[in-house]
Parts: structure tokens; C-alpha cells; sequence
């Protein structure tokens, strides 16, 4: 079951030189890239990517951080890799992230309770359709 699925290098792993790292552990794993940019997000854009968080508290603060610097967008393509790249970014809170993860080894609270995560994975095939569509809508 080969899948595509969207990540995100966050504006706070790209300010913090951790792109390479991501990219380095996705191609580690064995994933493929199809896509990779690095983007500056807009209102339109990210109100689209983050519908379902719509009305929740922390809806605006995280579309306003994810507006305060460039992310790198990326396609990668594998066998069944959208479950395999939110193992590999770990739980959302990077507190408590297991080590290992992405988010358990290089994140942490910042006083922004888990808003800077370094990453963002789509969470099923339905999920990865509608995010790349937004971000890489040329994409076949
Ligand atoms: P995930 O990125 O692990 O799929 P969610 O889809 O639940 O997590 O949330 C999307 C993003 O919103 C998170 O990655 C994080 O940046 C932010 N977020 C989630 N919950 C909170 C919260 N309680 N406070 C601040 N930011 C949050
Ligand atoms: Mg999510």
C-alpha cells in the first residue's frame, strides 16, 4: 500500500536549522521525497489546512505562528508512510514525546504549550489527498 503524505517543517524547525535533520530521518527511514519547498504559508492556505481545528482556542495562535516564518513543505511517498511518519514525529506534545521522535528529541515547551511541534504529518490517507492538494495542488 504505497501512500503519499504531507509534512511540514514547521517556522520553528526551520529558524532552528532542524530541515535537515527531518529530511535526513524521513529518507533514514527509507521514505521517498516527491515534493519539497520551502514556503512562505498564507491566511487562505493554512485556514484551509487546518479546517478541522476551526473554533478551538488554539486555532488562531497556530496559524499565526505558522505565518511567522517560511516552512518546508514535503511529499514523501512509501509504504504505508503517513502512519510511519507520525511514529517517527511522535506524540503532539513535545514534552512528552518519546525520545527517538522527532518532536521527543528536539522539541520542547517554549511557553507556548505544544504549539511548536517542529512538524506536522497528516493523520490518514483521506487527510493526505486533501493537505497535498492544498500545498502541491499540481501535483498528479
Ligand atoms: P498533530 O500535529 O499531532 O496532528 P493536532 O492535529 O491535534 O496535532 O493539532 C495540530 C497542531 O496544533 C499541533 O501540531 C500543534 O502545533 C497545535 N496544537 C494542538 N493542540 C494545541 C494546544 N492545546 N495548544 C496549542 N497548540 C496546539
Ligand atoms: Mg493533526
Amino acid at each position: 500500500m504505497t501512500q503519499r503524505s504531507l509534512v511540514l517543517v514547521k517556522p520553528d524547525g526551520v529558524r532552528r536549522g532542524l530541515t535537515g535533520e527531518v529530511i535526513r530521518r524521513i529518507e533514514a527511514k527509507g521514505y521517498t521525497l516527491a515534493a519539497l519547498e520551502l514556503r512562505s504559508a498564507t491566511p487562505e492556505l493554512l485556514a484551509a489546512h487546518y479546517a478541522e481545528h476551526e473554533g478551538k482556542p488554539f486555532y488562531q495562535p497556530l496559524v499565526d505562528f505558522m505565518l511567522s516564518g517560511p516552512v518546508a513543505a514535503i511529499v514523501i511517498e512509501g509504504e504505508r508512510c503517513i502512519e510511519g511518519f507520525r511514529s517517527l514525529a511522535g506524540a503532539t506534545d513535545p514534552t512528552v514525546s518519546a525520545p527517538g521522535t522527532i518532536r521527543g528529541d528536539l522539541g520542547r515547551d517554549w511557553g507556548l504549550a505544544v504549539q511548536q511541534n517542529i512538524v506536522h504529518g497528516s493523520d490518514s490517507p483521506e487527510s493526505a489527498e486533501r493537505e497535498i492538494a492544498i500545498w502541491f495542488p499540481g501535483l498528479g
